[in-house]
């Protein structure tokens, strides 16, 4: 396969340690909950340099008639492959009943999406590393901009704070911090 330049292809499997940042969506209740839960989960799995971000409320995506989600993103240390990662969160949303509906963009208690891995750029059938709609979407930028505001998007070369400021007014879902200290506890 020809290489497009600056992009990887393939997954690495040994590519060191890079801060991998994760979103974390639910709109089922408890949300609180299913949000908790995976955090917990994903720090104990790793936690290296686990930090968490504030977690927001947020309208349904493209103006989809469901219940508001909370929407938060967690960041950690790790050399494990996106493939690994991959795996691990289908585990964690299996775990806490994520129903997988023929209905995209179906309610969800829990879904964790892995939003970037360092620089890497991952393009293979079961994973896009960034995510492939990153730059559109406020609920993964808002709270990525929590956790490092000099963020740049390996594959735009932008900074997250340049592209959300880009988010056209249809698709905002206007992220709204709430005050929870129970999320926030893992962080160091
Ligand atoms: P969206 O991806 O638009 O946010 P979704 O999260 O509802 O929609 P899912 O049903 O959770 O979509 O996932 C569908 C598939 O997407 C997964 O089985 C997974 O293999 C694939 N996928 C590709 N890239 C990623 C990524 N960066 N993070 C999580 N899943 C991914
Ligand atoms: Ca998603
Ligand atoms: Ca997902």
């Amino acid at each position: 396969m020809p290489k497009t330049k600056g992009t990887s292809q393939k997954d690495k499997r040994d590519s060191g340690l890079r801060t991998v940042y994760l979103a974390l969506g639910s709109n089922i209740p408890p949300r609180k909950y299913y949000m908790l839960e995976s955090i917990k989960a994903l720090h104990k799995w790793n936690p290296d340099r686990f930090r968490v971000s504030k977690c927001y409320v947020t309208r349904p995506y493209m103006g989809l008639d469901q219940a508001a989600y909370f929407n938060c993103c967690v960041s950690f240390q790790t050399g494990v492959s996106g493939i690994e990662l991959l795996h691990t969160i289908k585990q964690i949303e299996d775990n806490l009943g994520r129903k997988r509906e023929a209905v995209k963009w179906g309610v969800r208690s829990i879904d964790i999406d892995i939003l970037f891995m360092g620089s890497d750029i991952i393009d293979i059938p079961d994973l896009t590393v960034p995510h492939y709609d990153v730059s559109n979407r406020d609920f993964f930028l808002m709270p990525m901009l929590d956790l490092d505001k000099t963020f740049v998007n390996p594959r735009t070369k932008m900074l997250l704070s340049e592209e959300i400021e880009k988010i056209p007014q249809n698709s905002r879902t206007y992220p709204k911090a709430i005050r929870t200290t129970k999320l926030c506890e893992l962080n160091n």
